[in-house]
């Protein structure tokens, strides 16, 4: 089967919720992916920072090659060295949290934070979270009510109630929306599926001295930007000790490309919940730790983070470039480390659908932004080729909106054709 034939073959046999980009991946290596007809493209979306260590890392291989072989499942009815290691080295790369519960997705691993919020505040009739417009925090029905994106909420009504969504970067708002029921505030340190909205350092020490002075906790979402994807391997770093999370979840890259989510939980919520007050068959499942444990050590080591480093600095200087000499198209670049997004004076979608026409594949989110989620070990030479695409495919686009009569780029909602 080729390309056309899987796209037919799922149009026929799957529920039609995804806008995919037009090919079918067939396999990978490095930043490298190749569709079903043999195509090759550079991957700068990472599966949405999942395979952060890029495609078919032989550290990754082998730990899962070699738990498959062992042992793929056991349940969470008994105790599992995977995770147990996993755990420990979570523990140890995040010293602030104490405990760690494992999961399947980024949603579940937010459906507990709600949980460990209104188990904590409980006794006092807390059992209400602040978040934040725009966030996104996943599709179940916790994840998606605490989400700040009224369009995904539309026609699933009634939601969970008890979240109150106020803008990023205004403390005021979030002193204002404090109540004697807030028992937590969600956010996540920079927005991807937003367009890659960053919360300032002041705002997140704003948000710690909040919580602190009323008793409440803050959580990080941290599925899209932790293990390394903004430089630290976790956002909260950079904040020092007067900024802390009480605790954070983790998805997408966790496993290494398969699927694993993690809370990692700090002192006030580490031990409030006792066995049989939350579960999972398959959280936790052992090849998808044995994965995760050998990604994070790698993550971790000297030489890879100098690397990345190397890589994410070419990455800004050549969108930099980009941003001088089409000052017009691109007004704004956002985001830090292998998180980047570049704001556009027009819709990002068909710049997106014309990098991949050319060996390119980005990611358009939050209607004119093009986000840029390359694999952390991006080489120099790969960013370069990379970006000598898409300003190649921006310029093109700005070209033809500029030809077409001039209509203001609408910023929010793009009217439907
Ligand atoms: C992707 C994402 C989620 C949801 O994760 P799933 O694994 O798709 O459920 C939640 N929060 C953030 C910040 C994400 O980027």
């Amino acid at each position: 089967m080729g390309n056309r034939e899987i796209i037919e073959g799922e149009k026929q046999a799957i529920l039609q919720t995804f806008l995919r980009l037009p090919v079918a991946l067939a396999r990978g290596k490095g930043a490298k992916v190749w569709d079903e007809d043999g195509r090759e493209y550079l991957d700068f979306l990472c599966g949405i920072s999942v395979t952060n260590l890029g495609h078919g890392h032989p550290a990754l291989l082998k730990a899962v090659r070699e738990q498959a072989g062992r042992l793929s499942h056991a349940t969470n009815l008994f105790y599992q060295k995977p995770q147990v290691e996993l755990a420990a080295a979570l523990l140890d790369a995040a010293p602030f949290a104490q405990k760690v519960a494992f999961a399947n997705s980024g949603a579940e691993a937010n459906e507990l934070l709600i949980k460990l919020a209104r188990r904590h505040g409980a006794a006092q009739g807390r059992n209400e979270m602040i978040a934040f417009n725009g966030s996104f925090h996943g599709r179940t029905y916790g994840a998606l009510s605490v989400s700040g994106q009224e369009k995904l909420h539309k026609g699933f009504e009634p939601l969970l109630t008890g979240f109150r969504h106020v803008p990023l970067n205004d403390l005021k708002a979030v002193e204002k929306a404090l109540s004697r029921r807030t028992a937590a505030i969600l956010v996540e340190p920079i927005q991807g599926e937003n367009g890659v909205v960053t919360a300032t350092d002041a705002f997140l020490k704003g948000l710690r001295r909040l919580a602190d002075r009323h008793g409440i906790l803050l959580f990080f979402d941290e599925i899209q930007t932790g293990l390394g994807r903004t430089g630290d391997l976790f956002a909260y770093e950079r904040l020092g000790k007067s900024c802390v999370p009480d605790a954070i979840s983790l998805a997408k890259s966790l496993g290494g490309g398969l699927p694993l989510s993690a809370v990692l939980a700090g002192p006030k919520v580490a031990d409030i919940l006792a066995p049989g007050g939350h579960g999972t068959t398959m959280g936790g499942n052992a090849v998808a730790c044995a994965a995760g444990l050998a990604q994070l050590k790698v993550l971790r080591s000297a030489a890879f983070r100098r690397s990345s480093e190397r890589g994410a600095k070419t990455l800004w200087q050549g969108c930099s470039a980009i941003q001088k000499s089409l000052p017009k198209a691109v007004l704004e670049l956002r985001g830090r480390g292998m998180m980047l997004g570049l704001r556009l004076a027009f819709p990002a979608k068909p710049v997106a659908l014309a990098c991949l026409d050319r060996g390119l594949i980005v990611n358009a989110t939050a209607d004119t932004v093009i986000r840029l989620l390359p694999p952390l070990n991006l080489t120099p030479a790969e960013a370069r080729k990379g970006l000598t695409v898409l300003k190649a495919c921006i310029a093109e686009e700005a070209s033809k909106t500029a030809a077409a009569p001039s209509k203001p780029a609408a910023n929010n909602k793009r009217k439907s054709k």
